[in-house]
């Protein structure tokens, strides 16, 4: 049974599910991880939209981050390696009712996950997607992942690594058919908390990219995000994410960006002299491979079999 018990800021009057329902076990992450943060932002969202917690499924790979489905009072799937899109896709095709979740980080989809990555892009199947990026395999305490930037050490690369690292944004929006990609960071939560918002809503594959602290292993990092207003640039819009004035005054540099230009979403991607928040591309018309799988959902068994039959006659010799 779920009830109303506190917390709740949203029309009492409506409101079927608070806060504790989307709660479970306490979370085993370090004191001071990002994800703490980001787990705390996706309750707050589910709350809010009102989201039946048997009707929401968070699926992940492995890594830190990978763990979210455990804290989450709805359905979820802890699975393999990088194949957090695949089981997503193939939950989302056939039962479109219900609202599916992706928490993926760094080496989880850059690494062994990218091919998925790279086509669940394409696919567009709706789904809201997380990468957690903290520079780092955390879990396996510290080995250099695909986003680490050059110069990184770590117990793979003791005298820090060489290779140019992949930007996450950059690759997403390097995909074709791809329809929504923001980039936010854990410790500012109502910017963050906006931009999954954004992300929830929007019908397609959804791409956020989060900047996440990992006190544990990238600590000098952390400093220098966090403390610094100078590397951060929030892009504005009418159609772009929607902040608080005081969320927004908060930064310091600005830059107007049409979510529509995926060309100069690009050229904003590539720059290495600022860090972008915000949206930086939408395309709410893109191709949806979900849409073509909905067709026959409403099938008995028995029409199931005729149909397999019919479609296995074709090879017929
Ligand atoms: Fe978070 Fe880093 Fe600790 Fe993993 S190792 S839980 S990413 S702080």
């Amino acid at each position: 049974m779920y009830g109303l018990k506190s917390d709740i800021t949203i029309d009492t009057h409506d409101a079927l599910y608070c806060l504790e329902d989307y709660e479970k076990q306490a979370a085993k992450w370090c004191p001071g991880c990002g994800d703490h943060a980001v787990l705390t932002n996706i309750q707050k969202l589910c709350r809010d939209e009102q989201l039946d917690p048997a009707k929401t499924v968070f699926v992940s790979g492995i890594g830190c981050s990978s763990r979210f489905p455990h804290y989450m009072n709805t359905f979820g799937f802890h699975g393999l390696h990088g194949r957090a899109f695949p089981v997503a896709s193939g939950i989302k095709y056939r039962r479109p009712d219900l609202s599916v979740f992706v928490i993926t980080g760094d080496g989880d989809c850059c690494s062994i996950g990218a091919g998925a990555w790279i086509h669940a892009v394409r696919y567009n199947i709706d789904m809201t997607v997380m990468l957690f990026n903290n520079e780092t395999y955390g879990l396996t305490k510290n080995q250099t992942s695909p986003t680490s930037r050059v110069g990184t050490h770590s117990n793979t690369t003791p005298h820090g690594s060489v290779i140019p690292p992949i930007h996450p944004v950059q690759t997403t929006l390097g995909v074709s058919n791809v329809s929504f990609v923001a980039q936010t960071v854990d410790w500012n939560p109502p910017h963050m908390y906006a931009t999954l918002k954004a992300a929830h809503e929007h019908k397609g594959f959804s791409f956020v990219h989060i900047l996440q602290r990992c006190p544990k292993f990238q600590a000098n990092l952390v400093e220098k995000l966090t403390t610094s207003k100078d590397d951060l640039c929030l892009l504005n819009h009418e159609n772009g994410i929607t902040l608080d004035e005081a969320t927004a005054k908060s930064f310091k540099h600005f830059e107007d960006h049409d979510p529509t230009d995926i060309n100069r979403a690009r050229m904003l991607a590539e720059d290495k002299d600022k860090i972008y928040l915000g949206l930086f591309y939408q395309n709410k018309n893109a191709v949806r491979y979900d849409q073509y799988g909905a067709a026959n959902l409403g099938f008995t068994v028995d029409e199931k079999i005729e149909a397999l039959n019919r479609e296995l006659d074709k090879f017929a010799v």
